[in-house]
């Protein structure tokens, strides 16, 4: 058996395929400590730079004096702090949604999300590009599951016209995690409201970095819409808010329908309260701190500016996630390899994460990341493209 096991993982080696973990020394930080050699990263999701923040370490600290280290149950029995109450309600009022819920991973929020919400005869339409957990979420479901080409509303229209199904979820990430680029949001409630849809919005990488007060992707709606009674709102706290965690956002009965049947909310033990009380602080910094947006977006400007004349092409984002599309996987690992032997760290993404063909370097940018930072990838980029 572990014969069977080693040959697999060899082919996968052999292939150029093969997983493997970089051991972090410190804080997560654009400069970051592996095997003692210091890199600029470019591959964190902590784009407001809060992961390693003085007032949220005072509140995990302050948490763990009030709550104690463990919740020591699932959220249905004795699990279910005050902390975890007092950020539900936080969540809400800053998404501007009725009621929020708070789940230990936005891997989990999705999984309960979908398979509450739909079954066997039901349909869902996903845009071909969403997150794997939504994917995973779907296909747990039973519900039948058809995808659309990304971000083509004609395309999902004509899927939603065609189907008698009694229960439909349109289900997008709102920011995507590997392009960039961001759902036609408005176009998206509009049709759902037209076709009598659920809509499940993933903004784990808009919440925080997107909006004057970092409220997400729901930001640029008009109140009526993002008040649709179809709109369903998930986000993570593990990204922009430095922390660990996801919530779902929505009307009442959603909610109350999560909490009944969600099995990945349900079946497990509640995250420690002392990250939910952290939260609280980092709510806060998030909708104080605009000037973190702010770096970002001078950064974002910046690194475009200086990428565009390469050889590769610079996909169309305005969030902090920058793809440079190489095509070929053997490109993308020869500029990772280049640059991290000059001490620069920028993954590598591969098929099967993006489709054949459209491998690329994934550069992330963060709040905590500097000009010269930016320049000094850019310089290095510019001396790989004359190699
Ligand atoms: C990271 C991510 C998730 C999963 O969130 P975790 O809290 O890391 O489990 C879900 N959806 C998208 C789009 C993500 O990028």
């Amino acid at each position: 058996m572990l014969a069977d096991l080693s040959e697999a993982l060899q082919q996968r080696q052999q292939q150029g395929l093969y997983r493997s973990r970089p051991v972090l020394e410190g804080p997560q930080s654009p400069h970051v400590t592996i095997d003692g050699r210091e890199f600029l990263a470019f591959c964190s999701n902590d784009y407001l730079g809060l992961a390693n923040h003085p007032a949220l370490i005072e509140a995990i600290a302050e948490g763990a004096r009030r709550y104690g280290v463990g919740s020591g149950a699932s959220h249905l029995i004795s699990g279910h702090s005050q902390a975890h109450h007092m950020l539900e309600q936080a969540l809400a009022a800053f998404v501007g949604l009725p009621r929020a819920l708070l789940f230990s991973t936005g891997y989990m929020a999705n999984l309960a999300a979908v398979t509450a919400l739909v079954g066997r005869e039901d349909v869902i339409f996903a845009d071909r590009l969403n997150h794997a957990s939504l994917n995973d979420a779907a296909l747990l479901s039973r519900a039948r599951f058809i995808r659309y080409p990304h971000l083509d509303l004609v395309a999902l229209e004509k899927r939603l016209a065609a189907t008698d199904a009694q229960r439909k979820l349109v289900i997008s990430d709102a920011v995507f995690s590997m392009d960039g680029d961001q759902a036609p949001v408005a176009g998206l409630l509009a049709l759902c409201r037209r076709f009598d849809a659920w809509l499940l919005l993933d903004d784990a990488h808009g919440f925080g970095v997107l909006g004057e007060r970092g409220s997400g992707s729901l930001y640029s709606l008009q109140q009526e819409e993002w008040s649709a009674p179809h709109l369903i709102y998930m986000a993570t706290l593990g990204k922009a808010a430095g922390v660990s965690g996801a919530f779902v956002a929505a009307q009442a009965p959603v909610i109350e329908t999560l909490i009944q049947h969600g099995r990945t909310y349900g079946y497990t033990t509640a995250a420690a309260p002392l990250l939910a009380h952290a939260l609280l602080t980092s709510l806060q910094l998030i909708e104080q701190h605009s000037w973190r947006r702010e770096q970002l977006a001078r950064l974002t400007g910046r690194l475009r500016n200086n990428l565009q004349p390469l050889p590769w092409q610079l996909l169309p984002s305005e969030t902090p996630i920058q793809p440079l599309l190489t095509g070929e996987s053997q490109e993308a690992v020869r500029l990772d390899l280049a640059l991290r032997e000059q001490g620069i760290w920028v993954p590598a993404i591969r098929p099967p994460t993006v489709p054949e063909g459209r491998a690329r370097l994934r550069i992330s940018l963060s709040a905590a990341h500097t000009e010269t930072d930016i320049d000094r990838l850019s310089a290095a980029l510019h001396a790989l493209a004359r190699h």
